[in-house]
């Protein structure tokens, strides 16, 4: 947690100034403007904003509590309300393998994930993983998949350069099944989200990985640039148009000021933020944990 609250310190100090405990000492008009322009800024969204601050306000001019120490708690339930993923925030490990296709635009910090989350379940929970280098487009993107699956000792597949999508992530399944692997992640394109191309590059992915594994895959995660605010949130929201969607990987958000994003996603799109980014280090992809998180941006 300690860690969590450092690298949100950009978000924190973005709301801080005005969600210090001296905001709720007088509680007036002013108050409720100065705590929703504040939750603006740090991209909750309007929506969600309007919600926490009415409840909040309602609540207590209508005989509720008004010390400010209860009414700051009060603000940290109801934005980890807000942020509280639809469905289970977890990530079913028992499919022998399970397959976990990851999307997102170039620049989100795909890869990156992709090895920290390979790392993650390779080194510490012992699982058996390989990795898909379906990107095929991007020799670099090949490269970097390669340099994180040494690091975390996992067997990568990959393809000639130009080798279709398809065929890497068939044969990355192929492969895990046959080796008894526990995890199968494919890395998928990522180029800018306005080409339609992409979108079928992707469903077709998606079928292939199906035909060599019915019911796979068990995953669709979407890395999200937390830094891009509500940019994110729109490409977030294209994505889940072309893909079922099943969890967003919120990325950067040590280096963002709008980590409220996470709310907005959540609010807006109906998917759970199910493993945040908080540093370029292996250990720094974590489960999201919505009480953890409001309290991290408040305190
Ligand atoms: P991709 O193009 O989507 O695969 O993006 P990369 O994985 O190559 O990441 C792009 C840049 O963002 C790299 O410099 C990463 O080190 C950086 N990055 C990714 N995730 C995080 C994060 O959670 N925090 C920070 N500070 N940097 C990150």
């Amino acid at each position: 947690f300690r860690r969590l609250r450092q690298n949100l310190k950009k978000t924190r100090d973005a709301l801080g100034a005005e969600l210090t405990q001296t905001l709720f000492d007088t509680l007036d008009d002013e108050t409720w403007e100065r705590l929703e322009e504040a939750l603006i800024m740090a991209d909750v969204g309007a929506g969600a904003t309007a919600k926490i601050v009415g409840r909040l306000e309602q609540e207590a001019t209508s005989g509720g509590t008004t010390d400010p120490q209860a009414l700051q708690e009060r603000l940290i339930e109801l934005l980890a309300e807000a942020a509280r993923p639809h469905g289970e925030p977890t990530i079913d490990l028992r499919h022998g393998p399970t397959v976990i296709m990851v999307c997102g635009v170039n620049g989100t910090g795909k890869t990156t994930s992709i090895g920290k989350l390979a790392s993650t379940l390779a080194t510490q929970l012992g699982q058996k993983v390989v990795l898909g280098a379906a990107d095929t487009f991007r020799a670099a993107a090949v490269e970097q998949l390669q340099i994180w699956g040494e690091r975390a000792n996992v067997e990568v597949v990959t393809g000639p350069p130009g080798t279709d999508p398809g065929s890497v992530a068939f044969e990355a399944v192929r492969i895990g099944r046959e080796i008894g692997a526990d995890v199968v992640i494919v890395d998928t394109a990522g180029r800018l989200h306005t080409q339609l191309p992409l979108m079928e590059e992707l469903a077709k992915v998606r079928r292939v990985i199906d035909k060599q594994f019915p019911g796979a895959p068990h995953e669709i995660l979407l890395t999200v640039d937390s830094t891009t605010g509500q940019n994110g949130l729109r490409q977030a929201k294209e994505f889940s148009q072309a893909a079922p969607v099943t969890g967003i990987v919120l990325t950067k958000l040590d280096g963002s000021a709008k980590g409220g994003i996470a709310i907005a996603i959540a609010q807006e799109l109906g998917i759970p933020v199910k493993l945040i980014g908080i540093g370029e280090g292996l250990e720094d992809l974590r489960p999201f944990d919505a009480t953890d998180f409001a309290t991290a941006l408040i305190r």
